[in-house]
This record gives C-alpha cells, sequence and structure tokens, in this order.
C-alpha cells in the first residue's frame, strides 16, 4: 500500500461542522489495514531521526495516530486532552480553531524536565490546536522538537504559528 493509496481514502465533507469548512474525513483511511499501517509507518519514517522520548497525542483524533506512533518509536505516550478529562493536576491553555475556541490540558507530570518530544495530530488547520500543545508541552519542562501532521491545510498557513525551532512534517498537504 503506497502512501498515494492511502491518501485516495481520505473523504472530504463540505460544509461541516459548519457552513465553509471542508472536513477531511479519515474514518475510510481508518478503516483499511494496509492504508492505517502506511499512514503509521510514513510518520514513524519522518520524526525517528529527530529522536523524541515521549509522543505527544491531541484528543481525540491525533490519539490515533500518537500510539502506534510511540509504540514504533519504542517510547511513552502523552495525553493532550479537552479540559475535565484528566483526574490529576493539570496545565492549561486556551487556544482558538478553525470553527470554534477551546482549550487543551495535559498531567503536569506528563513530561519531564528537558524530555524531547514530538506533537502529533490528524490535521494542522490554523495551527491554533498544536501551538497550544507546544506551549503546555514547554511549561511542563519538556522540549518540543517537532510535530507531525497525517494532512496540512497548507492555504491556512498553520504552520507559521509553529514555534521556529521545531520541525514540522505532514504526509498530505492541501
Ligand atoms: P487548528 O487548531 O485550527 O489547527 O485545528 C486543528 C484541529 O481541528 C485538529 O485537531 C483537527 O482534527 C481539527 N480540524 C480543523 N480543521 C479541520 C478540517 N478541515 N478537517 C478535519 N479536521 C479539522
Amino acid at each position: 500500500m503506497s502512501l498515494q493509496r492511502a491518501e485516495s481514502l481520505i473523504r472530504t465533507v463540505p460544509d461541516f461542522p459548519k457552513p465553509g469548512i471542508a472536513f477531511k474525513d479519515i474514518a475510510p483511511m481508518l478503516g483499511d489495514g494496509p492504508a492505517l499501517r502506511a499512514i503509521t509507518d510514513g510518520l514513524a519514517e519522518a520524526v525517528a531521526a529527530w529522536q523524541p522520548q515521549k509522543v505527544a497525542g491531541i484528543e481525540s483524533r491525533g490519539f490515533l495516530f500518537a500510539a502506534p506512533l510511540a509504540r514504533d518509536l519504542g517510547q511513552g505516550l502523552v495525553l493532550v486532552r479537552k479540559p475535565g478529562k484528566l483526574p490529576y493536576k493539570t496545565v492549561r491553555e486556551e487556544y482558538a480553531l478553525e470553527y470554534g475556541t477551546d482549550a487543551i490540558e495535559i498531567h503536569i507530570d506528563a513530561v519531564a524536565k528537558g524530555e524531547r518530544v514530538v506533537i502529533v495530530d490528524d490535521v494542522l488547520a490554523t495551527g491554533g490546536t498544536a501551538a497550544a500543545t507546544q506551549r503546555l508541552i514547554e511549561r511542563a519542562g519538556g522540549e518540543v522538537v517537532g510535530f507531525a501532521f497525517v494532512i496540512e491545510l497548507a492555504f491556512l498557513g498553520g504552520r507559521a504559528r509553529l514555534g521556529t525551532d521545531a520541525k514540522v512534517t505532514s504526509l498530505f498537504r492541501y
């Protein structure tokens, strides 16, 4: 299975969840075993050289790629969650979405001081979520070495909002 065929299984749904949003629906790709393997292999190949020590997955679709990536790299997972979901003490950041605003949290002990962290999500849109995650990881003492996305909506310019020191990779750009 090539990455190109995996890409062909990503469905664009117009006007979801609001008029004007072209939603990238990864469900058909997730439902195809070889495509899912090609995607997770592609992410692992892209980030291995950054030598991350933790993989931070952004709720909820980021978890779907962060967990197999962490497993492939033999490293641990950091859960980046919506407010009120994590049971222990948290650090929180507010952020703007392509549609609406929200906040995210991590446990204060999710990252060790100086630990090299890669941030993973399904889609990079405006970059607000990923930038907020970077701030969270840094406040917790970690070093964000890079970001990995399956899809980048390049026309929204989200990459420019991510720290200049961190590397950014995306498998598919629109
Ligand atoms: P942003 O903070 O604007 O980069 O938005 C990123 C988050 O919103 C990701 O977690 C995506 O899952 C979701 N998202 C934003 N725009 C889209 C889109 N057009 N299709 C699918 N998911 C999207």
